[in-house]
């Protein structure tokens, strides 16, 4: 067999990416308050900020495209979609929204109530946020392999069942009208969860007469670390398993913008007629009328297209493998990372990286930035830029939980050539570590804070 692992594609059409120099990003990452949110995405030459929305279509979705039947009500382009989404879910009712947070705000809007608590392995920030908006608490209950970055794990994904066991003992299950898995654990590096805890996390659910559902996303990017890792599931197709994990679940949130390659679009489904029919309630309110939820016809023909593409094993072989490469050859340069390389991201350990600066001088933000001056890669802060806050009466500052800068990969939009000069481009940075700034803040909004802050490096 041949090493190299190919792009399972040709290129029919391509967008310039235009290059720039040390001296002009120097220019530009100072005219955005040194914030990469800041940048102008023109300026970037290789952008792993988000792998949301971010895929490349295929020819089929583009012919889907022009497809679409724009139709208010009924258009058979909804009925494709409903379609696809059941032939690979077997959810019974599928109502389409414009991205997976009006899926959760649905969801919890009907289900949840004020003092419920809602567990989960890992709540993603909007999962959490419409959880919380609701009055209600998310409860994280990440398996305890989690915290160990450098073991070699196989589904550091997983929920703790014990500490589900416990949920339900302390709260009542009066108090917990769902439980949730998301799959892959994106908060948690993009670990994937075993069917084997699936299975477990679902018997607890049904012992209690509680729902399960996932966080779908990268439903099928998990699907195939189980037939990857999951002793007794080599023989099976990505399809069976995918099916075989909502098998477990009563019904599932889903942005497409994910797993499945569309650049807008998501769902919420459930086998639970009388809940569907108040979920279209409130969808009609807020996104649209039930057979288009807030997607042009146009949407729903890509994710139709995309669902089926996203069961697809050699792509999902490819996916899986290019990220691991990355993973494989900045561990062997040292770089310190979240391991195993998750399924879309890599996770560089910022703590590790600048280690002779304090979490708040904010080494994740000096090490996204060096990557930008180096190489024009942007890359995502997730530490004390995100998840830690000032103090409002003393104005000191306080530190996140984690130092993380997240390098997720779009689907289908770079090569591997690309993929080497982000390789070449960190491990320069990491040779470079010692010389790394340390950065502060010095505007900042009351939430949210990390998309507009204004920073200055220290000197
Ligand atoms: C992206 C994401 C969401 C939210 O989806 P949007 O389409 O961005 O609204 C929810 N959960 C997980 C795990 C995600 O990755």
């Amino acid at each position: 067999m041949f090493k190299t692992i190919i792009e399972p594609f040709r290129i029919k059409v391509v967008e310039q990416i235009k290059m720039t120099t040390p001296e002009q990003r120097q220019e530009m990452i100072q005219a955005a308050g040194y914030n990469i949110f800041a940048l102008r995405s023109d300026d970037v030459i290789i952008d792993l900020l988000t792998d949301s929305g971010t895929g490349a279509m295929s020819a089929e979705q583009w012919s889907g495209i022009m497809r679409g039947d724009e139709s208010y009500a009924g258009s058979p382009s909804y009925f494709r979609f409903r379609d696809s989404v059941q032939d690979i879910t077997g959810f019974e009712h599928i109502i389409p929204t414009h991205q997976g947070r009006a899926a959760e705000r649905i969801l919890f809007s009907v289900m949840c109530k004020e003092g419920d608590v809602v567990p989960n392995n890992s709540h993603f920030d909007t999962t959490r946020a419409n959880v919380e908006f609701r009055g209600a608490t998310a409860l994280d209950l990440p398996s305890p392999e989690l915290a160990d970055m450098d073991s070699d794990r196989p589904f550091k994904g997983d929920m703790n069942v014990d500490r589900l066991r416990a949920a339900f003992a302390e709260y009542g299950a009066d108090r917990i009208p769902l439980v949730m898995l998301t799959v892959t654990n994106n908060s948690g590096g993009g670990q994937p969860v075993s069917m084997a805890n699936i299975r477990e996390v679902s018997a607890v659910c049904r012992e209690h007469n509680t729902p399960l559902y996932l966080d779908a996303c990268r439903l099928t990017e998990n699907s195939y670390f189980i037939k990857q890792r999951e002793t007794g599931y080599a023989d099976k197709t990505v399809r069976q398993i995918v099916r075989e994990m909502c098998d477990l679940t009563d019904g599932c949130t889903m942005s497409a913008k994910k797993d499945a390659i569309v650049n807008m679009g998501g769902f919420l489904a459930t086998r639970d007629a009388e809940l569907a029919q108040e979920e279209k309630n409130l969808l009609i309110l807020t996104e649209g009328f039930p057979t288009y939820g807030g997607l042009a016809g146009r949407d729903l023909e890509a994710l139709a297209v995309g669902m089926q593409e996203a069961v697809d094993e050699d792509y999902l072989h490819y996916r899986i493998a290019s990220t691991r490469y990355i993973g494989d050859h900045l561990r062997e340069a040292g770089v310190p990372l979240i391991w195993p390389p998750g399924g879309h991201a890599i996770y560089l350990d910022a703590r590790r990286f600048a280690a002779h600066l304090e979490p708040i001088q904010l080494p994740g933000v000096s090490v996204a930035i060096a990557l930008y001056l180096l190489g024009g890669v942007r890359a995502c802060e997730i530490g004390t830029l995100m998840f830690g806050r000032r103090n409002s009466e003393t104005g000191e500052e306080i530190a996140g939980p984690r130092e993380l800068v997240r390098l997720a990969i779009p689907r289908r939009v770079y090569t591997q050539s690309h993929m080497d000069y982000v390789i070449e481009v960190v491990i320069k940075a990491f040779q470079e570590r010692e010389g790394l700034p340390a950065y502060r803040i010095v505007e900042q909004a009351p939430f949210l804070r990390h998309f507009s802050a204004k920073l200055e490096p220290v000197r």
